[in-house]
């Protein structure tokens, strides 16, 4: 398979720490580049998501789920909201227009990643999984363990050391 259709790794996790956000990231080797959704995704074309690109993630951060100790940056719960595999459509990881495929559990379908002067728009492209019900509100679960933000505990995970968030 060629690298563009070559299905990789993402994952949504929802992070519950000062302020719930929800982290999209994309698998690049062995890392993930990673963007901050602060209202999370949304299934509605018309809807364009804002997103804050932020620093990539080793990739075995992405299985996590549990509670980062207090004190560390980001520190508080993460939810496996959703995951699953992608493939490029158009574009790379490099590209100021990214177009993809998700096949997740909630996400699937065609998106889009666009990079503006402020920022960047994550937007649902027009197909059969587009839909105006609000995922983040009709579907809050963990993909992982049905857990809810709040239900998280140590016992599903803990990072006590700042090398295991993945960060450079
Ligand atoms: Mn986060």
């Amino acid at each position: 398979m060629s690298l563009k259709t070559k299905p990789r790794r993402f994952v949504v996790q929802q992070h519950k720490a000062r302020q719930t956000h929800w982290d999209f990231r994309l698998q690049e080797n062995d890392k993930m580049k990673s963007w901050i959704l602060p209202k999370g995704p949304s299934l509605n074309p018309s809807v364009k998501s804002f997103a804050i690109e932020t620093s990539d993630h080793d990739l075995k951060y992405g299985n996590f789920e549990g509670i980062i100790d207090v004190g560390l940056y980001g520190a508080g719960k993460v939810l496996q909201w959703d995951r699953g595999t992608y493939r490029i459509l158009e574009g790379n990881l490099n590209s100021d227009i990214i177009k993809f495929e998700l096949n997740g559990k909630k996400l699937k379908g065609k998106w889009a990643l666009v990079k503006t002067k402020r920022g960047w728009l994550l937007i649902k492209q027009k197909d059969e999984h587009a839909t105006t019900s609000n995922i983040v509100r009709t579907a809050p679960k963990s993909v992982k363990s049905g857990k809810k933000i709040d239900d998280i505990t140590k016992r599903d995970g803990f990072i006590v050391k700042e090398k295991d968030l993945g960060w450079d």
